[in-house]
This record gives C-alpha cells, sequence and structure tokens, in this order.
C-alpha cells in the first residue's frame, strides 16, 4: 500500500529532475533525446558544474548520470564527494563508462548502476534510469516509512516529509492543512474501554483514507485523538465530516469531532507551523456544540501575532519590572468573626502597548514553551521579598501562596530553588505555601506525586488549585499527598439557587472530609455564597466579597486591620 500511495504521489503531474553529466555536446545531446520525454533534465559539462547544480537543486533532484572522465573535477573524484556528504549520499549516480576497470571502481565508491559507451538501445537506457530512481526512492520510503499501526496511517515524521516533498513538485497546488480531533477522547477511553476507543479511530482513518481517494491528499494520526490532512484545496468540509460521522454510525457512543482548516496554507511557512494553525482553528470550537468545523483566518492570524509578540516581549517584561505581583487575601470562616490567614500570590502584566494584561491571556502561553520557568522565579521571588516585608514591618507572618505551574514540577532544581528561597529571605517554609493544579497530578501522576512528597518533606504546604475541573478519580485523591482544596470558581458560579451546584457543593466537601484535608473557596463574591459555604463547613474563603487581588501596599491595610483587632 505504501509504495503504491508513493508512486501515485509523484505521478500526480511532475517529471522527476535528473542531472546529465558530460564533457562531451554529443553525448549530453543523446542522453537528453532518450530521457526529456520523461524527465526534467539539467545539464552540466563537468564535475565541478555538477557539484554545483546538485547542491542547487538537491531537493528535487532524482538521479545523476554521470560520465567518468572528464576535466577540473573528474566522475570518480565527484562521486566520492557526493557518497561522503550526508545531505547528498542518497542520491543514486549511474556512471557513463566505456572502461570495464572504472565500472568495478564506481560501483565501488557507491555507484548505482553504470551505462556502457557506445549507448545502448534507448529503452534499454530508459528502463535504467526508471528501475535506478523507483529503487532509491522505494529504499528511502521503507527507511523512512514508519505507519502507525492502530490505524495504518503514516505517522506524523513520515507525512510531514511526504508533505514537504509533495510540495516540491507541486508548488503552485493550493493545499489545505487540516486538522482533526475528537472531544474528549479520554473519556471514551475510560467509559467504553480502550478496545471501543481503538475502533472509534480506526473507523475514523478508514473514512479520511476514503475522503482522500484519488485527490492525492494524505493523512496521518499526530497523537493518539489527533489527525492531520494534507490535501489539495477543497471549498468545504462539511461533506467529508458528513461521511466521517456515518461511518461512526449513530447513537450515544458517537463522538463529536471538529475540524480545523487552514485553507490554502502558506508555503513559506514550516510544515508543521501549518498544521499548528490549523489546530488553533480547531480548538476555537472545542466548547462549541453549534458548530464542529473552524477555519485559521485574519483575526487567528491576529491572534497569532499578539500572542507572539507576548512571547517576544517577555524578557525585555522581566528586566523592566513589567509584571507586577498582586496579592489576594484568603479568610479563614471557620469562627465568629473571619480571620486573614495568608494571600495568594497573583502576577499582572503592566505592558506598555496592551496595557494591563490578565495572567489568563499570557500563563498559558508561556506554559506552551516553557518560559513559565522564568516568570514564576520571578514572582515567588518577589513573593518571598514581600513575606519578609511584612514581617519586618507588622512582627507578624502572613504565609503567602504561590502557584506552580505543572511545567516547573519538571525541573530538576525545584527543591533548591525554594530552599534557597527560604534561605536568602530568612523564612521557614511553613511562611510559603505552594498551589499546584488538579490537572498537573493528572499529567504525569508518578512524578509529580514524588515531587510533591518531597517538597511537603521540606515542610512545604501544598494545596491543590482549581479542584473539580481535572478528572481525579476519587481512588487517585485519596493518594495523592495534599494540605488542602481549593475549589475552582465554576462551582461557586451558580450558588446559592442552583440545587444541583449546592449539591456538588457538598459532594465536594465531602470528598475533602474524607481525605481529611481543608477546603478553600474561590470565587466567593456575594454575602449568600459566603453563608452557604460556612453552613456546610467550608473552612477558607478567597474572593471579591472580601477583596479582589491588590498590590501589595494596598494589601497591607487587611494586615493592619487584622493586627489592630487581635
Ligand atoms: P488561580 O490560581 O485559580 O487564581 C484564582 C483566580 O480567580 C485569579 O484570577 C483571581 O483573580 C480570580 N478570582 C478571585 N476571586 C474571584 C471572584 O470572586 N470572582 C471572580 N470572577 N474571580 C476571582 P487571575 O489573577 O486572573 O489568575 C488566573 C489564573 O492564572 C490563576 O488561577 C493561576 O492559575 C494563573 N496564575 C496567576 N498568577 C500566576 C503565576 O504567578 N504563576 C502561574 N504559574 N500561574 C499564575
Ligand atoms: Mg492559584
Ligand atoms: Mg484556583
Amino acid at each position: 500500500m505504501m509504495l503504491k500511495s508513493h508512486r501515485n504521489f509523484h505521478s500526480v503531474n511532475g517529471k522527476r529532475q535528473i542531472l546529465v553529466v558530460d564533457d562531451e555536446a554529443v553525448n549530453r545531446e543523446l542522453l537528453g533525446l532518450m530521457l526529456s520525454e520523461d524527465y526534467d533534465i539539467l545539464y552540466a559539462e563537468d564535475g565541478r558544474q555538477a557539484l554545483e547544480l546538485i547542491r542547487a537543486n538537491a531537493a528535487t533532484l532524482s538521479l545523476v548520470l554521470l560520465d567518468i572522465l572528464m576535466p577540473e573535477l573528474n566522475g570518480l573524484e565527484l562521486l566520492t564527494l557526493l557518497k561522503q556528504d550526508p545531505e547528498l549520499a542518497h542520491l543514486p549516480v549511474i556512471v557513463l563508462t566505456s572502461e570495464k576497470s572504472a565500472e568495478v571502481r564506481s560501483l565501488r565508491l557507491g555507484a548505482s548502476d553504470f551505462i556502457t559507451k557506445p549507448y545502448d538501445l534507448p529503452e534499454v537506457i530508459q528502463a535504467r534510469v526508471r528501475r535506478t530512481i523507483e529503487l532509491s526512492e522505494d529504499t528511502y520510503i521503507i527507511q523512512t516509512t514508519e505507519h502507525d499501526e492502530l490505524t495504518g496511517l503514516y505517522n506524523k515524521e513520515y507525512f510531514y516529509r511526504y508533505a514537504e516533498q509533495f510540495d516540491r513538485y507541486h508548488a503552485a497546488m493550493a493545499m489545505d492543512a487540516v486538522t482533526l480531533d475528537i472531544n474528549h477522547f479520554h473519556l471514551f477511553n475510560e467509559l467504553y474501554g480502550r478496545s471501543f476507543a481503538d475502533e472509534m479511530l480506526k473507523t475514523i482513518a478508514d473514512a479520511l483514507r476514503r475522503a482522500l481517494e484519488g485527490t492525492g491528499g494524505i493523512a496521518c494520526r499526530r497523537e493518539a485523538d489527533t489527525f492531520l490532512l494534507y490535501a489539495p484545496h477543497r471549498e468545504e468540509y462539511d461533506t467529508m465530516l458528513a461521511a466521517i460521522l456515518t461511518a461512526l454510525g449513530e447513537g450515544g457512543h458517537r463522538p463529536r469531532l471538529r475540524l480545523g482548516v487552514y485553507p490554502c496554507a502558506d508555503k513559506g511557512i514550516d510544515i508543521e507551523l501549518r498544521f499548528d494553525r490549523a489546530k488553533l482553528a480547531g480548538d476555537t470550537v472545542r466548547n462549541n456544540y453549534a458548530r464542529s468545523i473552524a477555519y485559521y483566518d485574519d483575526s487567528l492570524h491576529e491572534k497569532e501575532l499578539y500572542s507572539e509578540k507576548l512571547i517576544a516581549g517577555m524578557d525585555q517584561a522581566l528586566r523592566e519590572r513589567q509584571f507586577q505581583v498582586y496579592y489576594q487575601p484568603k479568610y479563614d470562616i471557620r469562627g465568629e468573626r473571619p480571620v486573614l490567614r495568608s494571600a495568594e500570590a497573583l502576577v499582572r502584566w503592566n505592558h506598555p502597548l496592551f496595557g494591563r494584561i490578565s495572567p489568563g491571556r499570557f500563563i498559558p502561553l508561556f506554559e506552551e514553551n516553557g518560559l513559565i520557568q522564568k516568570l514564576d522565579l520571578y514572582v515567588w521571588q518577589e513573593a518571598a521579598r514581600q513575606v519578609r516585608r511584612w514581617r519586618e514591618e507588622y512582627g507578624t507572618v502572613i504565609p503567602v501562596s504561590v502557584n506552580v505551574s505543572r511545567i516547573d514540577m519538571h525541573n530538576p532544581e525545584l527543591l533548591s530553588i525554594f530552599r534557597e528561597l527560604m534561605r536568602s529571605n530568612q523564612l521557614s517554609p511553613g511562611d510559603y505555601l505552594l498551589e499546584i493544579t488538579e490537572s498537573a497530578y493528572a499529567e504525569d501522576s508518578e512524578r509529580i506525586i514524588r515531587t510533591v512528597e518531597d517538597l511537603r518533606a521540606l515542610g512545604f504546604q501544598v494545596e491543590m488549585d482549581d479542584f473539580g475541573s481535572g478528572y481525579s478519580s476519587l481512588n487517585m485523591l485519596s493518594s495523592l499527598p495534599i494540605d488542602a482544596l481549593k475549589l475552582g470558581i465554576k462551582f461557586l458560579q451558580d450558588l446559592p439557587s442552583d440545587p444541583k451546584s449546592v449539591r456538588m457543593l457538598e459532594l465536594m466537601l465531602d470528598i475533602a472530609r474524607y481525605l481529611s484535608v481543608p477546603v478553600i473557596a474561590e470565587g466567593v463574591e456575594r454575602e449568600d455564597q459566603l453563608a452557604l459555604l460556612k453552613r456546610l463547613g467550608c473552612d477558607m474563603i478567597q474572593g471579591y466579597y472580601f477583596s479582589r487581588p491588590v498590590p501589595p501596599e494596598e494589601f497591607a491595610r487587611f494586615i493592619e486591620k487584622e493586627v489592630s483587632s487581635c
């Protein structure tokens, strides 16, 4: 199957390119006559010129026909050079010679075949040329092909290479880069089992193959549930999507798919980036039940440029202290009067061009490329200094919690960073809390758990942030080393009017009780929410009800109030 589609690709409209190297014009002409109908031919008169042409056309050349006896650089010397160059070594060379002795030598040097002068019948030469090219391309493909075992589609490395090669031969053809994702694929895995999910993937792969048949387009599976298509431009994708859904059959077990299309993708940019753009578009309808297909367009391009600017501006922003750490109080509500227990450090970016940017905009971006580690280090330092300053000023410690991104959890230096922060600010680990999101645990649980255990062994308390947004099972939760649960804002949104939300909240608090850890509710804005949480046994509250996140100077008044009421 693989070789068939490979031929198919080359025969769409391109002629393969070959280079004829001979110092005698007659020989060049003769070969030209025999081969120009089937091939695009370049000519060189000596070895040096040939080398230049080969280097310039390395991406498209399929074969070199090489004379041995030539001035300047002779054929055997050139052959030796080619075979030593890793970029060019794969290029097959047929040697043109009248000497028997040169045949053996050239084969030893890596020539694929030889043609003796005077030339045989044109058909013989044509057949030798064709066979050599086929053999070399097949070898190349066999060496490099790896299929996705489950679906039989290409794997992504091969797919990208194939797409690039396709572009070389069809530079003028408008191509679409398309991603297909399955919404909540992992749930299908969990709910219906692996083999069910595997069948689903196979069905989608088959449907894609059918949709691409005869178009010259190709498909691969990039990750578990992401497929890529590179295909000649089409006006709409509804038909394709409908065909895939039909193949998946009716019923409740049918997944929702989303397609991201980058139409007439810019061939001037990296092939992988073209698919990143398609995916960017696709992800905009991730939670949209009315639409399943989205196109990469100017507005997304704007967004992308904006993101790029944020990324490019990060170092300067750190140097110029454009990032500012705000603090939001956390109150203990168990007693008569709410008591200030700690504060959460939340970063803000005062951008010289874009104004105040919320972390929801740039944190995910920095998590994607690892920049978050630098920013977090900065925030952690600021927060540690702040705790020290308040202690010096008010003689009391207001512990501060900092957000630790899932990316930070993979930093082998993490423990020593925190140790050093405590040492240089003369703090004890009890003065400093760490918030790690629930979803971080889901990613590489064992490793994360080990790191969290190490941090706790140093004396740090670890709060699980955004609890309830991940998919931790109760079983897993009970084995997690945590000191508190922070309930995500979305649990609070419909409180207390919606009975379902209240029930959900009770469930969360039950889980916390079962784990014997205190609960901090985030996003509390109103009195009635506070009253309900208090009644249900929630321990701490953080939210606009008490205060928005504020700069440290402003936060001081909460401390002053607390100190004076003691
Ligand atoms: P988070 O850690 O869960 O922080 C709580 C978010 O809820 C904050 O949003 C806070 O301003 C907001 N919030 C607090 N009370 C209320 C309320 O009553 N109503 C509403 N509507 N919102 C409330 P913010 O500051 O925009 O931060 C968003 C997220 O960005 C944070 O969620 C955290 O995951 C991340 N983040 C912020 N600063 C940092 C940081 O320095 N490092 C890292 N890695 N992540 C950070
Ligand atoms: Mg947090
Ligand atoms: Mg949170």
